[in-house]
Formats: C-alpha cells, structure tokens, sequence
C-alpha cells in the first residue's frame, strides 16, 4: 500500500549529538527513518582526551551500522596486546592480574577524532546547531501501553520542542540523549532525579609519546594499563596512531566538590534558561544538597593543580609517580558524578525517553558509559524502525504505538544499565584498595574485575534486539485483544 499525501512522516527528535545521539541518528538513517538532531552546541565538539570502546559497544556499532564500527577501527589505536593489564602501584609496581580483552578489542583513541569519524556518517541537513532544549509539550495521554484505539480526528498533535533562541519544532517522538545534566529528564520527571557528586575526581592529559616512553619506559606506554593503589589509580593507554599516550588519573576525595582549586575562573557548562512549560503536573522536591552550589551550576569542570596528584600518589611506586609526572601543571580536572543516589524511575515517558548518559550517567571506571549509551542507541534504533514501518501509511494509531515502543525500550534497558553505575562506583573501590583486606595482592581481585567486565563485555546484542521487538509487539497485541 502506498502512503496517502495526507499522512504527516513519521519523524524523530533528537536532544544532543554527543556519542549516543550521534550513533543513534546513524542508525535510523540506515534504517529509513526520518530524524532530526537538535544540538545545543555550535557544532559536534569533543575534547581531545581519550576514550576507549569496549567489545559489546563494538557489536552495537556494527548492529547500528557497519560504517560506524568501519570509522570507528579507522580513527583508534591498537594496544600492544590484547590484554588489560593491572599494576600494583604502590607496593611492588608489578602486574597483579591480566584480562584477556579479545582479539583487537578495547581499543582507543581521541574523542574528537572518532567522533569527527562518525559525524562524517550523518547528512548535515539532519542536525541542527545553537539548538538547546528548554521545554517540551506533550500532548498524549502518558500511558505506557495503548489505550484503545481513539478515533482518527482525535489523535494528539506532536511533541512540540522549545528551544532558548525562541525556535519551536515539532516531532512524533523525542529523544533524550543530552547528557548527565540532561534538560529532557528534568522537563519529564523534575529535578529531583539527578547526578550526584560520586566523591572522585580525575585529570585527563593527552601527552606526547616520546616524553611518555621517557618517564614510563616503552612497554608501559605501549598498550592498555591500570595502577592500582590506595585511594587512586591511573590509566594508560596509546591514542592517536601511537604519536600520544592517554592519562587518566582518579582521585578519592572526600570532600564536597569544589571546582575552583586553582583561583581560576571556571568554565559552567550549562546555563540553560529555566523551562516555562513542561508535561509534568508536579516536580519533586529537590535533593540538591544546598551547599552545592557548584553543582547548581553545572560546573563540573575545572583546572586542578599537578601537585594534588602528586600528593595523592606520595609513597607510591616510581612507576606511577612517572605518570603523574606526565600531567601539565594546571591540568584539566574533572568531577565524576553518577546517577546512583537520585536514579531516574523510568527511561520513558509517553512518547519522550532518554538514552545515554541522560538516563543512566555513571562513572567512568568501567569503560563503558559511551559503549551503553551505543547499545541504547541500537535498541532505540530497532524498535523506532519498527514503529516507523507500522505507521508509515497511516498516522492513527501511531501514538500509542510509540508509547508502546519506548515502553518496551526502557524495561528492556533499565535494571543492565542501573547496574553499570553501581558496578562502576564497586570497581573504583576495588582499585582504590578501599577496603585493606581487598587491596595489594587479595586473592579475589581477578575474579571480581572478570565478572564485573564480562557482565558489560558479553551481553547478548542480537538477542536485546529481538526482545525490544518481542516487547513491542506484544504490548500491542495485548491492547488490541
Ligand atoms: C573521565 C571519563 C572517562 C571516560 N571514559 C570512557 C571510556 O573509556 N569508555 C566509555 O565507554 N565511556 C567512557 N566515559 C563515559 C562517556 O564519556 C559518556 O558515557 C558518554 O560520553 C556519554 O555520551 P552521551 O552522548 O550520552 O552524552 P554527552 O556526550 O554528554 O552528549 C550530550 C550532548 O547533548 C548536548 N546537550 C546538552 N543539553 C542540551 C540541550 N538542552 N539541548 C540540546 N542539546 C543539549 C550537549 O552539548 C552534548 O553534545 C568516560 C567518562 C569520563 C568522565
């Protein structure tokens, strides 16, 4: 059947073109359905710091679509083995524990040359630049599966989009992939659902490699490392074809957190104008801690001092001191909040949901926040597509059928992502040797980093995307009965 002039396309909105929204906007384009991205930046910026991609956000990218995992192997570095290595960095710098990473997996490179890769992929005229969310209306019943089916003329409109420069748009479902301090989850479910201050932070550097193979020697700069000690830790791997090595160092810090340690102006990165108008009847109380202010303000970046790291990894093997050598005086400091004390209830909402760190932010010690904000991606993608092809010829219906989608997207996601930021806050724990009993030589560190990874590493793509459809599927056949 051909669709009829008077059937408005099915269109999606998406919030952000950072990993997730990015990827996710590859994905339908490879699948035939309609999107737009609104993005509040100028233009698809990263920094220059590293990221590595684990072996299951790797089968997501070919899932979305081959050219993604293409881009991706073209802009990364190969490690010199295909093992994570974990070094005692306080007591003897020796290897403590190795885990096989696959053949040519976990790779990594810089953010801004594999996000430059893969914004190659997508058609400009699909995303549109200086666009920040600030409030949405929607308009349909928010059921999580159809109600009945209403009649034609009674449909809902669209979700219409607010933007800060005065703009509207409109779409049938919008996307939420805008990040930690997302707007969208706020519009949905009020403030009270946030990230919070995880009490650690990190400096990030990107350095050359020759004055890495000068402070660390060639094999340590040669592929993917970890030095694990009290109340820190370090990571190294090669990034940009072996011309650089990435540092992350993450620091214990017991205080709340302060941004300006330096007496230097710090960058907030969000000051979004307040939204008017919203789906919600009633917002939570907020549990922003008042204190916080620098939170109130997004301000989760900053400039640090060399010497806080140095002092954190004071008695530390020269291994690891070497490392820290590497960081600039000032280097880039980062506070790492998560999602675990205020988690959001759901990753939907009628015909809105969030994907990516939007809905799920947690730490980095895992290596896999990007990678599940791509495995979102691919579930959103497949079930969209399946939307899409369900509505193309006629839009009644089409709204419960969304609600339906994304319903069966969020049950689908939300206890494997709740998980991660919990297993992310455990393994930042096991590295900083919270606990004595489980820090330098414990028995059992092997076992419970090799669970942990391989819950993230081995889940079953193929099948998460044959159950979204099965959910899908089912939750409109149980309305139609
Ligand atoms: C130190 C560190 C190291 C990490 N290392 C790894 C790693 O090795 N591997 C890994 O898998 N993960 C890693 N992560 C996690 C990873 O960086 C994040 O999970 C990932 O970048 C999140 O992507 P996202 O697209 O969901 O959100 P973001 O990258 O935050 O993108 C959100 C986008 O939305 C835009 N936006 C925000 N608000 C609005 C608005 N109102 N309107 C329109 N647009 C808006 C922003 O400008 C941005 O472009 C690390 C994180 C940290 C902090």
């Amino acid at each position: 059947m051909s669709s009829s002039p008077a059937t408005p396309p099915f269109h999606v909105a998406i919030i952000g073109c950072g990993v997730t929204g990015l990827l996710l906007a590859i994905g339908l384009r490879a699948r035939g359905v309609p999107f737009t991205v609104y993005e509040r930046a100028v233009g698809i910026s990263e920094f220059g710091a590293g990221i590595g991609l684990s072996p299951n956000a790797e089968v997501a990218m070919k899932l979305l679509d081959p050219a993604i995992h293409a881009a991706f192997k073209e802009a990364v570095t190969p490690n010199g083995l295909d093992y994570f290595q974990w070094i005692d960095g306080y007591t003897t710098n020796e290897q403590i524990f190795q885990l096989y990473l696959g053949k040519d997996g976990f790779q990594g490179g810089r953010r801004s040359e594999i996000l430059g890769a893969w914004a190659a992929l997508v058609n400009p005229v699909s995303v549109q630049f200086g666009k920040e969310l600030v409030a949405l209306v929607d308009s349909s019943p928010d059921q999580p599966v159809p109600e009945p089916e209403p009649e034609p003329d009674a449909e809902p409109g669209p979700v219409r989009l607010h933007f800060a420069d005065g703009t509207t748009a409109a779409a049938d479902v919008v996307i939420g992939a805008d990040g930690v301090w997302s707007k969208t989850r706020s519009l949905l479910f009020g403030d009270a659902y946030r990230a919070t201050y995880s009490h650690h932070y990190c400096f990030r550097a990107v350095v050359p490699m020759a004055d890495a193979v000068a402070a660390i020697g060639q094999e340590r700069s040669s592929t993917r490392f970890m030095y694990n000690g009290p109340g820190a830790h370090a990571i190294t791997y090669p990034v940009a074809k072996g011309a650089m090595l990435n540092v992350l160092v993450v620091i214990s810090d017991p205080d709340p957190w302060r941004p300006d340690v330096t007496g230097n102006a710090v960058a907030g990165i969000d000051a979004s104008p307040k939204s008017t108008i919203t789906n919600t009847e009633a917002t939570a109380p907020s549990l922003l801690p008042s204190q916080d202010t620098a939170v109130a303000n997004r301000q989760t970046t900053g400039r640090g001092r060399r010497e806080d790291a140095e002092k954190a990894f004071g008695g530390w093997c020269l291994g690891a001191q070497g490392i820290v050598s590497l960081l600039p005086k000032q280097p880039d400091r980062w506070a790492i909040f998560d999602m675990l004390e205020h988690p959001v209830p759901s990753y939907s909402r009628g015909r809105v949901a969030l994907a990516g760190d939007a809905a799920h932010a947690s730490g980095p010690h895992l290596g896999a926040g990007a990678a599940f904000g791509i495995e979102d991606a691919l579930a959103l993608a497949t079930v969209l597509d399946a939307v899409h092809k369900n509505s193309s010829t006629s839009s009644t219906g089409r709204n419960p059928k969304i609600s339906a989608a994304l319903d069966a997207y969020n049950r689908l996601r939300y206890n494997h992502t709740q998980w991660l930021i919990k297993a992310s806050r455990e393994a930042v724990d096991l590295f900083h040797w919270k606990d004595p009993a489980r820090g330098q030589g414990w028995p059992g560190f092997g076992d419970a980093i090799t669970r942990r990874f391989h819950t993230i590493w081995n889940y079953d793509l193929e099948k998460m995307q044959e159950e979204v459809l099965f959910l899908y599927e089912a939750a409109l056949t149980g309305a139609s009965k």
